[in-house]
């Protein structure tokens, strides 16, 4: 994904924590996040293109990747909370409980890492001295959380997923994500000058005339239900985000069926296929999944911390 799908993206899963209807027990919580990230919201589209722009791991952390693979004995599926659209799609994906191999990448890994690293800085603020030099800052943290939403992002874009490779060949990998930051930068105001946003009265990105699918998405935020668990049998941000890469990979069949590779598709011939009629919906369900995603990480990490501050863990 490009830097502006990425920022948006991680702006909107602030918003999503809150508006969206975050149950009882999580909801003080989440309440106290979203105050805390409006301190540092001109950060966003810094820190969410920092694996891209500064990292530079896109062959190792920003991704996931599966082949179909009849010989392989991995078959198994993992769970996902109901509310995800490419869960729901993915179940009923022919390729769904065929046997697979994972042949590249660490992104779930990376996300985990991000996740302990941020628990670990807050720790570490809390117990030293204002001021002490080994005390991490709030801004420090704050962009540790918009990088992790960038690995996040990028678990959701098939692409990143599917060991085939479209960066090659006619790159439609890169148009597929060049279409989304058009659909971005038409919808909101980018201070591109100052690398930010301009801002709405609350505090998240102006919209200027928004296209039906941002505005789509923009509706998906406030009425999906927030599942605050990972999905049955997973534990951790590890296991999340190993579950979201199987379901991604079935994403990126259904976008781009079996019998294409970097090969023989090009960007015209994408355009001629029945997949294409569908981009729109599947961009939909992808971003929405995306944003979810982000609150629901986020907002594990945010709690594990504020368990340890009061004592609880
Ligand atoms: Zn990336």
């Amino acid at each position: 994904m490009k830097k502006y799908t990425h920022a948006w993206l991680a702006f909107m899963a602030i918003k999503r924590l809150q508006y969206a209807n975050i149950p009882e027990a999580y909801k003080a919580d989440a309440v106290a996040l979203v105050k805390w990230f409006k301190d540092y919201r001109d950060f966003v589209i810094k820190g969410s293109w920092y694996p891209d722009a500064v990292f530079k791991d896109m062959s190792t952390s920003h991704i996931l990747k599966y082949r179909p693979n009849e010989k392989s004995t991995d078959d198994r599926f993992k769970k996902l909370p109901g509310t995800l659209g490419m869960y729901e799609l993915g179940k009923s994906s022919p390729l769904y409980g065929k046997p697979f191999t994972i042949e590249d990448g660490n992104l779930a890994d990376r996300c985990e890492s991000l996740a302990h690293a941020i628990v670990d800085s807050f720790k570490i603020l809390r117990m030293e001295e204002k001021g002490n030099p080994v005390a991490p800052t709030g801004n420090h943290i704050a962009m540790r959380f918009f990088i992790l939403s960038h690995y996040i992002a990028d678990c959701h874009m098939p692409l990143h997923c599917d060991c085939r490779a479209f960066s090659s060949g006619d790159n439609v990998h890169g148009f597929i994500e060049t279409q989304w930051d058009n659909q971005v930068k038409k919808s909101y105001d980018v201070d591109t000058a100052n690398e930010r946003f301009f801002y709405d009265p609350e505090g998240y990105p102006l919209k200027l005339k928004i296209t039906p699918l941002m505005q789509q998405v923009e509706d998906d935020l406030e009425n999906r239900e927030y599942l605050h668990g990972w999905g049955s049998g997973n534990g951790n941000v590890w296991d999340y985000m190993s579950s979201l890469s199987q379901y991604s990979y079935l994403m990126a069949y259904r976008m781009i069926p079996a019998q294409y590779d970097e090969t023989n598709l090009t960007k015209a011939i994408y355009k001629t296929t029945e997949e294409w009629q569908h981009f729109e919906e599947y961009s939909r369900i992808i971003f929405s999944d995306a944003i979810d995603s982000i609150a629901r990480v986020w907002l594990h990490v945010w709690i594990r911390y504020r368990k340890w501050a009061t004592g609880k863990e």
